[in-house]
């Protein structure tokens, strides 16, 4: 399925930004004037999953606001590695949907594939925080990966995920893509991602082009959770995209002291329709270890949606779910 030829791979600009993210959490705190007595204490580091941030996204961040949405996002507080009994490290049983390392298989019709286990920003609430990405994803894993797709004819949506699958470079993924392309049974492919959003540089003409040409039809889902992370950059990126062909969607998660309250999530929505993406879901916080201080209870989030709906027409409010694992598709709160 995927050739035995290497792939040459070079070096493309965002890829320099990305090596230059931010992972220390003092300067970071420097940047934007922060002191630490100003905030809750920070995470010791050398635990995994450390403070990761490109330096586009921390410009989007308020200097001297230690209560700024963004950085709530990506800064690691000690609270983190307290035990709260319901929050646990595979929080929407993503293991035993494994059917087998990188093909994950929860929803008819529907396959998701594990491209990678890297990261341009590490979340703070991200729910697969503690996945364990070296053994159940990658590059090596694309062949059998595949292989088990085109045993399942019932699949006609590839979703590309990770991880962040545009962590990969143009030419890993052109030769992701027409493998998958070889599969008759599939239509579309959709990809999840973040990186646009914390890097919008990573839409390369070279990407915009790769989509368009691919028989598949794209579907890309941007992660974006706070209006202050839409911008002029975001959207000419995404146009690129557009202008291809591909439909854009945004997921955000409802996340305390981020984005619960209905001033913030409605110009969330409008910003995002603003440069032609439609909200799809917003999600209710996995209850993953780590993230239990971005949690909002669910009278909260049905007030919130509630409210959304007074205030938005039907089309940019995003649909308000959860997921429980074995069911058969997400459920409304
Ligand atoms: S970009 Fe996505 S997969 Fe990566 S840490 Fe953030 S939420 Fe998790």
């Amino acid at each position: 399925m995927i050739p035995p030829s290497p792939v040459r791979l070079e070096t493309e600009p965002w890829q320099h930004d990305i090596a230059r993210a931010i992972t220390d959490p003092a300067e970071l705190l420097r940047i934007l004037g922060l002191d630490q007595r100003d905030l809750p204490p920070l995470r010791a580091t050398g635990h995994g999953f450390g403070l990761r941030v490109p330096r586009y996204f921390v410009g989007l961040m308020r200097p001297g606001d230690p209560r700024d949405p963004l950085l709530a996002q990506v800064l690691p507080l000690a609270l983190e590695d307290e035990v709260v009994p319901g929050y646990s490290v595979d929080p929407v049983g993503d293991l035993s949907a494994l059917r087998q390392p990188g093909i994950l298989h929860k929803y008819r019709g529907r396959a998701l594939m594990l491209a990678t286990g890297a990261c341009a920003v590490h979340c703070r609430y991200c729910f697969r925080r503690h996945f364990p990405y070296a053994e159940q994803s990658g590059h090596r894993h694309w062949r059998g990966a595949l292989e088990t797709l085109a045993d399942m004819p019932e699949v006609d949506e590839l979703i590309l995920s990770g991880g962040d699958p545009l962590s990969l470079s143009d030419p890993r993924l052109a030769e992701l893509l027409a493998a998958a392309e070889r599969i008759p049974a599939l239509r579309r492919v959709r990809i999840h991602t973040r990186l646009p959003v914390v890097l919008p540089g990573r839409v390369t003409p070279r990407l915009a082009e790769m989509l368009a040409a691919s028989r598949l039809r794209p579907v890309v889902v941007v992660h974006a959770n706070h209006p202050n992370e839409v911008t002029n950059q975001l959207g000419n990126a995404l146009k690129r995209l557009a202008d291809g062909g591909a439909a854009l969607l945004n997921q955000a998660v409802l996340l305390k002291s981020v984005n619960d309250s209905a001033d913030t999530l409605v110009s969330l929505s409008e910003s995002l329709f603003d440069i032609g993406v439609l909200p799809y879901y917003l999600h209710a916080l996995d209850p993953v270890a780590g993230a239990t201080h971005f949690d909002v209870t669910r009278e909260d989030a049905k007030r919130l949606l509630a409210a959304l709906r007074t205030r938005l027409p039907g089309y940019l409010v995003p649909r308000l779910v959860h997921e429980v694992p074995g069911q058969p598709y997400k459920l409304p709160v």
